[in-house]
């Protein structure tokens, strides 16, 4: 068995804590007592552990510290919790004794960072789930606890040789699920990409070394083509008095892998296996100017890809990225991508978030505005999201790769959203007030609905109504978690303002058939009307929409649920179904109340119904009846503005209904086809409508101006998703640009 020699370790230890201050430059002297003291705890708390290498434990702590020092480039406080950062949870000292020693700030990061502790020896996904949720959690509390976490993973990706390979496996898609995108989502480039490359090694290791083996072979070959290129590049520079550094990068193993494997082409044909960065040193106030003229230096030489220009630097990216980036043709034949940057914009790159602290005085930035901004939807998700933590996962795993895009205010101010978000999401971005009465918006002086899809570098001018309230189907039209659970509020606190009205108007009802108001009723009665809570229920009778009526019918007998009844009948009686009316039997149920004529007739074709014209529901839609006179009933979709007017005046006329799933008879529709006119567009159309889905076609009507058309199709459908079959069909034509549902016909 090897067994070392104590005071080497010793010795080795202390160099390593050494190698932890040079990365480091000391801000105050007594940031120097605080680091040591960490350092002594750590060592005495590990004095007894080895890591798996047989190396001792704290090797791995002062590993950590140092990335966090060197490589993310934070401070004291950080430092010394980095050091610190497995000492609650391995050994014996407890979170009050590092409360103690080193104040609350500390303790608390610590203890951040103890609950997010590796999860290596825990096996369910759900698990993972749950530890992921609670690191975004803590992660919410102080920015430093997820820093500190990235350089743990970090380390231990490095060192991942020594574990067994099942775990490698474990921990290496882990890292490429969830930290190499979060490092991504810092601006932490370099972390990223090492990141991804030793999580490749382990999970596709021959795909791993053969690139890396060809990369290799050729790094002669490229060196030459490398000085070639940059040398006139050089000169012009220098003439120009620029001081500045070339650097060149390999694209990283794992971004080539990605590219083959995107583009379907074997390795040779990865064209830009490197890119060129420029640094230059200059003053703040000048270095757009100066990396346009850069820029501008280097389009001399080479021609540049128009369509490949990205200007990060008049509007940096959501993780704070400022660079200008151009690729152009090289006298051999090859595209060259050249990043030009500040020596202030490459730290940014390079150390993300962190170096915005840094810079934070001299220029309090939008990328700093970016980060909060996007820290503050994290939490916006976490308190949205249910209990559910799987659920949760995919949201924040769809939220780490979504794109952002950039929206302006009226006045010219930068917001950034998730793509996809629509009018009514800028409105809650702004204010929840604002999302509460939007009606719409005018995207660059133009009119558009609240579920408008946004682009970047739309204008938006949000129009507010003080009658506007949030609505159920509101949901449908936001993308973002802050607006859906300001929505969600919303309609929850509006419903609570008719308890009071609900429960008196209850009250009264009992009063009137005589029988006893008590919990047990209320209860029975929910059960019996499908409410999840109360409070739906009461806004229900507030709303006229539960009557006396069914009071009666469902209260109106005396309580047969004595206690006697509960012992001897319980074991005989029937357990009731939950009733899912479908319309014909809800609808059946109403006429019966009114009308004997009715009593016997099954089929709902006979009944006097009327599908109303101005919204032209269909079997799927969410739909309300009203009884009219002569006792037919008028069906219309539940946001017909012409339902909702009359629901807030014929409340007692209102009967809910909900479609049969298996209603047969044809409802008539319409639909408004935008597209392309192309020859045969009109017959492909029909044949998808008749022949693919089997339906009738009522009318078709046509418009052509300037290439382009537009169609109006009345359709018989027999349900919702009988439509939304057609639409999801019609949509594959590539000439189609835009299908609406047409309202009223
Ligand atoms: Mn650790």
């Amino acid at each position: 068995m090897f067994i070392p020699d104590p005071e080497q370790e010793k010795k080795a230890i202390i160099n390593r804590y050494r190698s932890l201050l040079r990365v480091w430059t000391l801000e105050k002297p007594e940031d120097k007592k605080v680091i040591r003291k960490a350092f002594n705890l750590a060592v005495e708390a590990h004095k007894d552990m080895r890591r798996r290498t047989g190396e001792p434990y704290v090797y791995h702590s002062i590993e950590v510290a140092r990335i966090v020092a060197g490589e993310i480039g934070l401070g004291r406080t950080s430092i010394a919790c980095a050091l610190l950062h497995d000492v609650v949870e391995d050994t014996d000292y407890t979170l009050s004794d590092i409360e103690n020693m080193f104040g609350p700030t500390v303790a608390k990061i610590i203890d951040g960072l103890t609950k997010i502790k590796d999860i290596f020896d825990r096996s369910s996904t759900s698990l993972q789930a749950e530890y992921f949720k609670k690191m975004l959690l803590t992660l919410s509390d102080d920015v430093r606890v997820i820093l500190i976490k990235l350089a743990d993973r970090l380390h231990n990706m490095r060192t991942l040789d020594a574990m067994p390979h099942d775990k490698q496996l474990k921990i290496a898609s882990e890292t490429l699920f969830l930290y190499a995108p979060l490092a991504h989502r810092f601006g932490l480039y370099a972390i990223k990409t090492e990141l991804e490359d030793l999580s490749l090694k382990y999970t596709e290791p021959e795909i791993y070394s053969t690139i890396y083996e060809k990369l290799a072979e050729s790094l002669k070959e490229r060196k030459r083509f490398i000085s070639k290129f940059i040398n006139p590049i050089k000169k012009s520079l220098s003439q120009h008095h620029f001081t500045y550094d070339i650097i060149t990068r390999d694209k990283s193993i794992y971004s080539i892998w990605n590219k083959m494997k995107k583009k379907e082409v074997p390795l040779e044909e990865v064209y830009d296996l490197f890119a060129i960065r420029i640094i230059i040193d200059t003053r703040r106030e000048t270095e757009k100017v100066d990396c346009w003229r850069v820029y501008s230096i280097i389009t001399d030489h080479y021609r540049p890809n128009i369509d490949r220009l990205r200007d990060w630097i008049s509007i940096p990216k959501a993780n704070g990225y400022e660079a200008l980036h151009t690729t152009v043709m090289s006298h051999e034949g090859h595209w060259v991508e050249v990043q030009i940057r500040t020596k202030r914009m490459d730290e940014i790159a390079e150390k993300g978030y962190a170096a915005h602290w840094r810079y934070k005085e001299a220029a309090p930035g939008l990328s700093e505005a970016n980060i909060n901004n996007w820290l503050e939807r994290i939490r916006d998700m976490l308190q949205s999201s249910d209990s559910n933590a799987l659920n949760f996962l995919d949201d924040f795993q769809g939220f780490l790769f979504t794109d952002e895009i950039y929206l302006f205010t009226p006045q010219g101010e930068l917001r950034n959203l998730p793509a996809n978000s629509t009018v009514l999401d800028f409105a809650y971005a702004i204010h929840s007030e604002i999302g509460n009465s939007c009606i719409g918006a005018k995207v660059n002086h133009k009119l558009a609905p609240l579920n408008y899809k946004l682009k970047s570098g739309d204008q938006v001018e949000i129009l507010t109504s003080k009658k506007q309230f949030p609505r159920s189907d509101w949901f449908d039209y936001v993308v973002t978690a802050r607006a859906r659970t300001q929505i969600k509020y919303a309609i929850k606190e509006d419903k609570k303002k008719y308890i009071e009205q609900g429960k008196s108007k209850l009250r009264e009802y009992f009063e009137q058939i005589n029988v006893e108001f008590n919990n047990h009723k209320l209860k029975k009665l929910q059960q019996k009307y499908n409410y999840l809570s109360m409070t739906d229920l009461y806004f229900d009778i507030a709303h006229d929409l539960i009557g006396i009526k069914e009071i009666k019918e469902c209260c109106g007998t005396p309580d047969k649920e004595s206690w006697l009844s509960k012992v001897i009948f319980r074991p005989f009686s029937k357990s009731k179904q939950s009733d899912h009316k479908t319309l014909t039997e809800t609808v059946m149920e109403k006429l019966k109340e009114r009308d004997d004529s009715f009593k016997d007739n099954k089929n709902i074709q006979k009944i006097s119904y009327d599908i109303s014209s101005c919204c032209n529901p269909i079997p799927g839609d969410e739909i309300v009846g009203f009884i009219k006179a002569g006792d037919a009933i008028a069906i219309h979709r539940t946001n017909c503005a012409t339902a909702i007017s009359q629901m807030s005046r014929y409340g007692n006329k209102i009967i809910k209904t909900k479609w049969n799933d298996k209603e047969s008879i044809g409802f008539l529709t319409g639909i408004k086809i935008n597209g392309i006119d192309k020859k045969g567009f009109i017959n492909d159309i029909m044949k998808i409508i008749t022949e693919n889905f089997d339906l009738n076609i009522k009318s078709f009507h046509l418009e052509c101006h300037g290439g382009m058309i537009d169609a109006s199709i009345m359709l018989y459908v027999y349900s919702i998703d009988n439509l939304n079959n057609v639409v999801r069909g019609l949509k594959e034509m590539p000439d189609i640009k835009k299908i609406d549902r047409i309202n009223s016909l």
